[in-house]
């Protein structure tokens, strides 16, 4: 069985074609921004199915599809993305526009949910029974696996960690979502942004600020080069993200008591920095128990959506036949 994953990130949309084995057949990537018609774009995702359909006939192919947003696993509908720049993203039946044009029935779920699938199968080569996988980046998003299988929720919207609440509702910074108080709001790329130009201010002699001053936009890099020249302003920035990662993280693990944690996404490479504060919040807790044996890991692959999608397509297919 051939395994296709696609994932709409909001820069690029990347495709991973796998076989059982998990050896990772073929790559590719467009730009999720390729044209601003819904239509157009599912044309777009159908061709890469049906070239792929074409050259591996004779055996099955499976599909699944991650999406940035809120979305309704059970009939592949991405219900709500305020990011996708398309028309009609809301109630967007991506699963049905595909089988139209593809005549396979593809799996959407959230994308930080087939991310924590990747992560399940290439990090822990499925160890592990109950685990929360928290991706880091512009967004904040979490996955889950319980009891060795995708946990999704009743709705298709299971592990929005990002959006739930570590700060006060009424006077906290704002999130993407719209609301205040949530974690992405401080360990979001946008909420360390916004702290960074705070301590830029506040400190405009530091190495921090100097190389903000150098870069014209500002990327996440420049904190991680910062904290590498002991910059204590950029160090201070890791410490208190790992601080409130910290809190994030330990509500879940008191409501679920996962045997695992894993960090994915471009910030969690940072993780040298702000570790150190996150386990201390996790080893402060007062109930101790779910913390003893605690695995915390941080994900060594980079493309665990696209690879995750893929691996869960055959997995979910395997379990239908
Ligand atoms: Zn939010």
């Amino acid at each position: 069985m051939i395994g296709i994953g696609i994932d709409i990130g909001g820069t690029f949309v990347k495709f991973f074609v796998l076989n059982e084995k998990g050896d990772i057949l073929r790559t590719s990537r467009i730009e999720t921004a390729c044209t601003p018609k819904a239509e157009e774009f599912i044309d777009k995702l159908a061709l890469f199915i049906n070239n792929l359909k074409k050259e591996y006939a004779g055996q099955p192919v499976a599909v699944a599809v991650g999406a940035p947003g809120d979305v309704d696993n059970q009939n592949g509908i991405l219900r709500y993305n305020p990011n996708l720049k398309f028309a009609n993203t809301t109630d967007w039946p991506i699963a049905k526009q595909l089988y139209e044009k593809t005549g396979i029935l593809p799996r959407v779920a959230n994308d930080a949910t087939l991310a924590a699938w990747g992560v399940y199968e290439t990090d822990l080569h499925r160890q592990g029974t109950n685990v929360l996988v928290v991706t880091l980046g512009t967004g904040v998003g979490g996955g889950l696996i319980i009891n060795q299988e995708l946990y999704q929720g009743s709705n298709g919207s299971a592990g929005e960690i990002g959006h739930t609440k570590i700060a006060d509702l009424t006077t906290a910074p704002l999130c993407g979502c719209g609301a205040r108080g949530c974690l992405e709001a401080f360990v979001g790329t946008i909420g360390i942004k916004r702290r960074v130009l705070e301590a830029v201010k506040e400190h405009p002699q530091s190495e921090l600020a100097k190389l903000v001053h150098k870069t014209k936009d500002f990327k996440i890099e420049v904190v991680f080069q910062a904290a590498q020249k002991s910059c204590p302003a950029a160090l201070k920035i890791w410490e208190d993200t790992g601080y409130y990662l910290g809190i994030g993280i330990a509500n879940w693990v008191l409501t679920l008591d996962v045997d695992t944690v894993v960090l994915a996404g471009g910030v969690s490479g940072a993780s040298p920095y702000f570790m150190p504060a996150l386990i201390r919040v996790l080893e402060n807790q007062q109930i101790k128990t779910p913390f003893k044996r605690l695995k915390l890991l941080v994900s060594k692959n980079p493309n665990v959506g696209g690879i995750g999608a893929a691996l869960y397509a055959i997995h979910h297919a395997k379990k239908l036949s």
